[in-house]
């Protein structure tokens, strides 16, 4: 392999990437939630419309969260196959920014149709997509906690009666405020005597860090989503960052981005920043591709051009996204040598180098 001359756009575009933090719904296209309404003859409500792609909301200065857009979306699919489309497109797109692994949510309890059904539909498009285009694609049943203890019960249950081995663990999403992840104790006991790997969305929003913590030291959690405000907690942060927990953590996060909508203030402010600082495992991804108008590639461009990253952290913030995958640990090694090597390649033939000034500037090594 020989490096040739590429621009920091395209840099960020090809280097192999893990996005472990991804909402199936969240990846569908514009053009199949129109395509979608259509066929089901569902009328969208302006605000459905406008809450779906943030370069609307920018017009109207409403910047919405990606959940009042899941919860619609979940309406629109009604057959397995539209779940195989989306699933197909998802990828589609994750490929063309250089996306290797991904490691996507679903919940099950919002479905029209059965757990059975849509597993079996999302792992046929799955091998369709391995074959296609190389890229490894697993399945992360995700409770929502809007819903009761008891239906998340449910959905541990239907992963236990048909398991398939493209399912790979639990997670848990939706709104937080009334639903810490210990309300759903008896789900995730469940999963994790059943061999599940374990996630949650925890401390999102700017809640308080105990739901972190309890996520870690009560449900031994093997990752958490988000997770922003343990930097509150200085002695718990340092606790985690020698434990190496990874933390998935969204650039395009909406409750940040209402805070500050000024990108110029993120270098300062923003959790993100204060977790590596700490010497936390962060792994950057996308969780609403579509909704939060972002890509793969956009995602590391942000870690660079908003948060100060050097080139040198985004390699290493690479590899802790292959090595906080669930991937089988044989794999992960080669991955780690594969893509380390594609990424200094590609990174010699850079034509151009990130600008950031020596006070934005982090260094992150692990
Ligand atoms: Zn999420």
């Amino acid at each position: 392999m020989n490096s040739t001359s590429i621009t920091l756009n395209q840099f960020y575009h090809r280097f192999p990437k893990a996005d472990l933090h991804y909402h199936l719904l969240g990846g569908v296209r514009l053009e199949t939630m129109l395509f979608l309404a259509d066929k089901y003859s569902f009328e969208l409500t302006e605000l459905e419309a406008k809450c779906y792609y943030r370069a609307y909301q920018h017009e109207t200065g409403i910047v919405k969260g990606g959940i009042e857009a899941l919860t619609f979306l979940y309406e629109l699919m009604r057959e397995p196959e539209d779940y195989f489309r989306v699933l197909i497109e998802v990828a589609q797109d994750a490929h063309a920014c250089g996306v290797r692994y991904l490691e996507i949510f679903w919940n099950p309890s919002d479905t029209k149709i059965s757990y059975q059904s849509v597993t079996k539909l999302l792992a046929t498009a799955i091998e369709h997509v391995e074959q296609e285009m190389g890229l490894v694609v697993r399945l992360i049943p995700s409770i929502n906690r809007e819903k009761s203890p008891e239906i998340a019960l449910e959905m541990v249950e239907q992963m236990i009666a048909f398991p398939h081995p493209y399912v790979l663990g639990i997670g848990i999403d939706y709104k937080e405020h009334n639903a810490p992840v210990e309300h759903f104790w008896k789900a995730y006991a469940l999963a994790k005597e059943q061999g599940y790997k374990l996630t949650a969305h925890c401390s999102e929003f700017g809640l308080h860090w105990r739901n972190v913590e309890t996520g870690l030291e009560l449900l031994n959690l093997d990752r958490i989503d988000h997770g922003y405000t343990i930097i509150d907690n200085p002695q718990l942060t340092a606790k985690y960052a020698h434990q190496g927990i990874p933390f998935t953590v969204i650039p395009s996060n909406t409750y940040y981005l209402k805070k500050w909508p000024n990108h110029n203030e993120w270098a300062e402010k923003h959790p993100i920043r204060a977790m590596a600082k700490a010497g936390l495992n962060i792994v950057p991804c996308t969780d609403d591709w579509h909704i939060h108008n972002t890509t793969s590639a956009n995602c590391y461009r942000v870690m660079v051009e908003d948060f100060g990253f050097d080139l040198s952290s985004l390699r290493q913030i690479m590899i802790n996204g292959i090595a906080a995958s669930w991937a089988p640990e044989n794999l992960k090694q080669q991955w780690i040598k594969e893509w380390s090597l594609e990424f200094d390649l590609l990174r010699k033939g850079l034509i151009e180098q990130p600008q950031i000034s020596k006070e934005q500037l982090i260094k992150y090594r692990r």
